[in-house]
């Protein structure tokens, strides 16, 4: 893997370059139309025949977990630059600091290490671990996968000691790798992008409220109806995380916040995130631009909002096949015919319930005028934000 673009112009940016992408779903697609527009050419690996990413990327098909085929992937497709989309790929092939954030044990550690707060946690060795864990942090407690969770598969919530043996066999049994965390009793999620750039830079983008339905992101508001000084905190306690890691490019930072004002850590995700579509349309540069940018060692681009307002509404599968289909293309409709709306739609071969087949994002000069039009949109949606 080589850290150098090929050319570099007399401005000292690169003037042409491949990015490789680990993964091909609609992050990569999103992240190759910025690269589009910025003259980057980006190649993404994904095992399926038809990857989302293929609009606007090159498609690769190889496994983003096989290390043979990422090597191959990087010599033969003339790779600079390797980046990827999801959390869940093979890291013998990428940096150690991706394999600290791709394990949320490791991850947490790792920021406690350095200061960053988080809901106390606990490895998960065996029963009388979780035993010990239910008379120290009380019940309910999170038990938690340490790998390969999304979506909130990987979570299991211990209510009470008769729980045990079903949360363990539900997330692959103790083998499997699994930490506790206390329970979090949140007033509001909370998410920061935080882009960073080679040389160590972090720079925050604005704080967003997320609201999660069966644990899959539903909508999030830009700005958060929060206080201005949560919002310094929440940006503080993103940029802090981002700056003791490692690595160039776009993050996710999920946070906690209780009724007290104060902030707890989440966890981080290593790529563009959900809570950040809202950047596609509501800041100056999107959060996959600049991760372009980032990886590439290009500058950074100004990351503040270019309106009042900016709600971002998931089109989640409500049926699967064409009854699902049908249903968000009535949502789509719906937002074609409302102003400041702007529909991203996958393109996605298929439709089952709960999975991410587009999304919208609503702008306004304020607040009130944002949510009336998510209103109009999915009144249940505006409901779970209220
Ligand atoms: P993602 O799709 O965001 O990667 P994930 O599967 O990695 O999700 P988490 O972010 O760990 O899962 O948890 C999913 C959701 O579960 C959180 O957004 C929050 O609503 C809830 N949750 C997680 N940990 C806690 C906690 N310690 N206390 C209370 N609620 C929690
Ligand atoms: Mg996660
Ligand atoms: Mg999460």
């Amino acid at each position: 893997m080589k850290n150098e673009a090929t050319s570099v112009s007399p401005t000292g940016l690169p003037r042409t370059a491949v990015v490789g992408v680990l993964g091909g779903g609609q992050l990569g697609r999103m992240m190759a139309l910025a690269a589009a527009n910025l003259g980057v050419r980006l190649k993404c690996l994904d095992p399926a025949p038809e990857a989302p990413a293929a609009v606007a990327a090159e498609h690769v098909q190889g496994h983003f977990r096989d290390a043979a085929a990422i090597e191959d992937f990087v010599k033969s497709q003339g790779v600079d630059v390797l980046t990827m989309e999801i959390e869940h790929v093979n890291t013998d092939a990428l940096m150690q600091a991706a394999e600290d954030v791709k394990d949320k044990f490791a991850q947490k550690q790792h920021f406690t290490a350095h200061g960053v707060p988080l809901p106390q946690f606990r490895n998960i060795k065996c029963r009388g671990c979780m035993e010990g864990t239910g008379r120290a942090f009380g019940y309910p407690f999170m038990l938690k996968a340490k790998r390969l969770a999304y979506d909130g598969r990987g979570n299991y919530v211990v209510r009470s000691e008769t729980d045990i043996d079903a949360a363990a066999a539900a997330l692959g049994g103790y083998e499997a790798g699994l930490y506790a965390e206390r329970f979090a009793p949140f007033v509001k999620e909370l998410a920061v992008m935080v882009v960073r750039s080679r040389d160590g830079k972090v720079v925050s983008y604005p704080v967003v409220e997320t609201i999660h339905k069966n644990n899959i992101c539903h909508v999030t508001e830009a700005p958060a109806d929060v206080s201005p000084a949560v919002q310094a905190k929440a940006q503080e306690v993103a940029e802090k995380a981002i700056s003791c890691l490692e690595g160039a490019g776009i993050f996710g930072v999920e946070m906690f916040l209780l009724g007290d004002g104060t902030l707890l850590l989440n966890e981080v995700a290593p790529r563009p995130h959900n809570s950040g579509h809202y950047t596609m349309d509501g800041c100056v540069t999107s959060q996959f631009e600049n991760h372009v940018r980032a990886v590439l060692g290009w500058p950074l681009g100004e990351t503040r909002l270019t309106s009042g307002a900016a709600i971002m509404l998931n089109l989640l599968g409500e049926a699967d096949g064409e009854e699902g289909v049908r249903r968000a293309h009535e949502t789509m409709a719906k937002a074609y015919n409302t102003t400041g709306c702007k529909v991203h739609w996958y393109g996605k071969e298929g439709m089952t319930v709960g999975r991410k087949v587009g999304h919208i994002n609503i702008l306004a000069t304020t607040r009130e005028v944002a949510r009336a039009r998510l209103g109009r949109l999915d009144p249940g949606a505006l409901a779970a934000l209220q």
